[in-house]
């Protein structure tokens, strides 16, 4: 791993005190989880096995999407207290911990969404360790339970919290029981496998592959394929933008399953209070708030190496008495070196057409995307300008 690398995961091991390296042994369910799939080539599929593969696969991919994610992640709608405990019981069948514990991590996604402290985004920490990785490194696994307290006042969710493999194991259990054990690998195990890697690819490839409408100065994006797999959490830069709605897919030809699903059962009552996406977000015309352009701003400065750019404006120099004014004036006050330095034009920096091309690939194509890059500009030039004056500065002796 690189030193930056290095320098982010101090800090996120920092935070919380926590290490931040791999944890091999707590893998090994997952990874047994994955090598149990061999024996399927003795058992093979029988007709039961995949009744209760595809069945699983359907039932904790929406407890999943529909429960954890967008009711208690997010209180996208409401329901009673009977069904919020059925949602985290079928949830809790998927292996991924509780209803308690992923709200937490994702609610946390939301609020740093590609900056350091989001334990799982491919910006930060890479493609692997964004899917899987993450979840055996102590320091991002870890969930600070103070920002889920409309959850934690449950006791029938903290049960399950704490015991949140017991209704997995009861699954697996009873599979084996009625199907045997091509019931337990090709039914049970198989769908586990795959409900894991598809819930994954929300956070890693939702934040990689696909486009972008609207501008969140994150990474995500919205891809119809992701959207099929999981049941229409793949309209995940519409989510990121307005995570309120309970519907993701904005546009009627954006299927999302989970949400249809949520509809019918709130046509008798189960659930209520559905939330949709107001008329502004569906036109996509208000301008992104400030922290956003900023966000934007600076993951879009960051693509470009001030080093290099210091280095080239010192090489361009080498012939003029730039550098050399700008130590005298340094000598006499660094206001005096900040003006030469705002007279001077400042070679080999980036133009905005430059910036605008980049971000362009990056980002939404959105109006407000010009304001994102007019900042990168300002920080670019600002930060270039810093360094030459650092340099500039006399030392001390
Ligand atoms: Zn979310
Ligand atoms: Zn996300």
């Amino acid at each position: 791993m690189d030193q930056r690398g290095n320098m982010k995961h101090a800090r996120f091991a920092d935070k919380y005190e926590l290490s931040d390296n791999f944890s091999w042994v707590q893998s090994i369910p997952f990874i047994l989880i994955h090598l149990s799939l061999i024996g399927i080539f003795w058992t093979g599929f029988t007709t039961e096995a995949v009744v209760i593969c595809v069945t699983l696969y359907a039932v904790r991919v929406f407890a999943l999407t529909g429960g954890y994610h967008r009711y208690f992640s997010h209180r996208s709608y409401k329901t009673s207290r009977f069904f919020q405990f059925i949602l985290a019981l079928l949830g809790s069948t998927a292996l991924q911990r509780s209803a308690v514990w992923w709200a937490a991590k994702h609610r946390e996604h939301h609020r740093f969404s590609d900056m350091p402290n989001d334990a799982h985004s491919p910006r930060q920490y890479g493609f692997l360790d964004s899917h899987m990785g993450w979840v055996y490194r102590e320091a991002r696994w870890h969930a600070d339970l103070d920002g889920v307290s409309d959850l934690t006042k449950y006791p029938e969710l903290m049960w399950l919290h704490k015991y949140h493999y017991v209704p997995g194991l009861v699954v697996a259990f009873l599979c084996w029981w009625f199907a045997g054990w091509s019931g337990l690998l090709a039914g049970f195990m198989l769908s586990t496998v795959l409900v894991y890697h598809v819930t994954f690819f929300v956070n890693s490839l939702a934040h990689v592959v696909g486009r972008q409408r609207y501008l969140t100065g994150d990474d995500s994006r919205n891809c119809w394929w992701i959207a099929l797999l999981t049941f229409g959490e793949g309209w995940h830069n519409n989510h990121h933008f307005y995570s309120a709605s309970t519907r993701q897919g904005f546009r009627w030809y954006e299927l999302d399953i989970s949400y249809l699903v949520l509809k019918t059962l709130s046509f008798f009552g189960i659930v209520w209070d559905l939330q949709a996406p107001p008329a502004h977000v569906l036109k996509n015309e208000r301008s992104p708030s400030r922290l956003v352009i900023e966000k934007t701003a600076n993951h879009l400065a960051s693509t470009f190496s001030v080093d290099q750019m210091v280095e080239q404006v010192k090489q361009a120099w080498a012939q003029s008495n730039h550098m050399d004014e700008l130590r005298q004036r340094a000598r006499q006050a660094m206001s005096d070196a900040e003006a030469y330095l705002a007279e001077v034009e400042l070679p080999y920096l980036p133009t905005l057409d430059d910036i605008k091309a980049k971000a362009q690939k990056m980002f939404a194509r959105v109006p407000a995307l010009d304001a994102a890059v007019e900042r990168a500009h300002a920080k670019l030039v600002e930060m270039v300008s810093m360094r030459l004056l650092e340099e500039a500065q006399p030392q001390a002796v």
